[in-house]
């Protein structure tokens, strides 16, 4: 098979991302459908509390998500956000990239599209998701606690976001995202996930990138974007990202109250990663070989 490189973000949800996407890939799928297929994977799994199916909703109890795809060979790109009742969002993402001129739909009309396109509406709250609901609900303050606690102790980011890269040799990327947001956002909130520029971006003349982590600081920085634009001017992955992270760090001095993550894959398939904050967990997986990987914090000096 060609040289495969497959990037995803975070412990539990990412691991089911990265084997899924591998799975696809050796049944003889593209880098398109590994990508799709492992995030698909991701939603579906309703034992995940991560992204699509029985993830964290917002302050009214609903799950809103966002999505989105991007092909380095072609720049095209497909997106929704605030898309209500249907999984995967990452596929209906994928159907507006293939069968729209549009790069994003969004809230009722996205859905509208996707049960137009045979998506089933369905309700995706679980019995999990429902009682971490209502437990926010009677204290939200233990929303504040928790943050309060990553802010002196060591931030527990268990991932509302799968972001994933792919590479094949001879240099063809693909950038996509699946999210939930972040918890207990406002309904209608968007962040960065399903943004071409913020949460993923793809260039097989420069390179991929994705971001996750405070979507609102990823998307003020255009987070992939830069990472990319970093590696046009000749840098390695690792030198991209944390040129975009301690950025980050200096000018928005509010990205290290969150994680704020960036990695990125260069045409030959090198990868890096860089967080604000925290210690960010994420699997490789290149031809078959599954590996976890940590990166700590950087530090501004
Ligand atoms: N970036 C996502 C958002 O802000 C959240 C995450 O990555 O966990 O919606």
């Amino acid at each position: 098979m060609t040289d495969t490189l497959l990037l995803a973000t975070w412990k539990e949800p990412g691991e089911v991302a990265v084997r899924a996407a591998w799975e696809r890939a050796l049944a003889g799928g593209n880098v398109l459908d590994s990508l799709e297929h492992g995030l698909a994977t991701a939603e579906l799994d309703p034992s995940l509390m991560a992204i699509g199916l029985g993830s964290l909703p917002n302050r009214d109890g609903e799950l809103e998500l966002d999505a989105s795809i991007m092909i380095g060979e072609t720049l095209e790109a497909g997106a929704v956000c605030a898309l209500r009742g249907i999984v995967p969002a990452i596929s209906v993402a994928r159907k507006v990239l293939e069968d729209t001129p549009h790069v994003m739909l969004a809230g009722d009309q996205a859905r509208r599209f996707a049960i137009q396109n045979g998506f089933q509406p369905r309700s995706l709250m679980t019995p999990e998701n429902l009682k971490a609901y209502e437990a926010w609900r009677a204290d939200p303050s233990l929303y504040e606690r928790r943050y309060v606690h990553s802010l002196t102790e060591g931030y527990e980011h268990h991932g509302d976001t799968i972001t994933m890269l792919g590479w094949q040799a001879p240099g063809r990327m693909v950038a996509a995202s699946s999210t939930s947001g972040l918890s207990w956002k406002m309904p209608g909130r968007v962040g960065d996930s399903p943004i071409v520029g913020a949460g993923i971006y793809a260039d097989d003349e420069a390179g991929a990138a994705g971001a996750t982590g405070w979507g609102e600081e990823l998307w003020k920085a255009a987070a992939s974007f830069q990472a990319v634009e970093h590696m046009r001017r000749g840098l390695a992955p690792q030198a991209a990202c944390e040129e975009v992270v301690r950025r980050m760090m200096r000018r928005q001095p509010r990205s290290t109250w969150m994680p704020c993550v960036v990695f990125a894959i260069s045409p030959t398939g090198e990868f890096g990663a860089a967080t604000t904050q925290g210690v960010f967990p994420m699997w490789s997986c290149r031809n078959g070989d599954i590996s976890f990987h940590e990166f700590p914090a950087l530090t501004l000096d």
